[in-house]
């Protein structure tokens, strides 16, 4: 999978629709201090269902919607995408039918986030195991943030694990892993209530 297009909409300082092309190879993004490059990051990591508040820089989840200025009123909603190109047909099933996949996830204020891929509802969890899957092999897409590298030096040996884990693209599984489990557990259960029914029937 390559990143092809991020648009924005009302995503913090980008308040009007933006577009950025990405090609192969590296991107850099430069400008004057506060002009926006941290926010396109988190535009990013927004768009691939990041959802942890702490790791987004703001806190609440309606912070990523355009707050107003002295010049501009504040907005209610806020969207982001992503265009991908699938043509080496690395998408995970669900998807991979597809040679172009844009994925957009939207918010607007009170309401919570929602997101589609080719126009089609998908579940945040689809969203995520797409890039985790995408985040698989030795070419893949990367991002390191500010602080990364000195949190992987100073990290308890459990959070270095998650680190390289996630490096190694290997944290799909294991949260696959987990729902399977999680399945699992569900069946097993039902099953000894299936067990309780037949010994009062019998
Ligand atoms: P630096 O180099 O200082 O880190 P930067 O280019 O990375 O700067 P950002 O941190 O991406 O800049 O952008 C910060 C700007 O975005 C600030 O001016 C801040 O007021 C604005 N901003 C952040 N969130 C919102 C929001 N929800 N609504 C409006 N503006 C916002």
């Amino acid at each position: 999978i390559q990143f092809k297009k991020l648009r924005l909409t009302g995503f913090k300082s980008f308040v009007d629709h933006s577009e950025l092309l990405i090609n192969t190879g590296l991107t850099g993004v430069v400008g004057p201090n506060g002009c926006g490059k941290s926010n396109l990051v988190e535009a990013l990591r927004w768009v691939m269902g990041e959802t942890s508040a702490k790791q987004m820089r703001g806190g609440e989840m309606d912070d990523v919607i355009f707050a107003g200025s002295d010049k501009r009123p504040a907005r209610n909603v806020a969207e982001v995408g992503i265009l991908l190109d699938n043509s080496d047909r690395t998408a995970p099933a669900l998807f991979n039918d597809n040679v172009e996949l844009q994925v957009t996830r939207r918010i607007e204020r009170q309401k919570g986030s929602l997101y589609k891929v080719n126009g089609q509802d998908v579940r945040a969890r689809d969203v995520q195991l797409l890039f985790a899957d995408a985040a698989t092999g030795a070419r893949s897409t990367a991002m390191v943030s500010q602080g990364k590298i000195g949190a992987i030096i100073s990290a308890k040996p459990q959070a270095r694990r998650t680190i390289l884990e996630e490096a190694a693209g290997i944290t799909g599984l294991h949260s696959r892993r987990h729902e399977a489990e999680l399945r699992l557990r569900g069946a097993e259960n039902n099953l000894s209530r299936l067990d309780d029914v037949l010994i009062t029937l019998e």
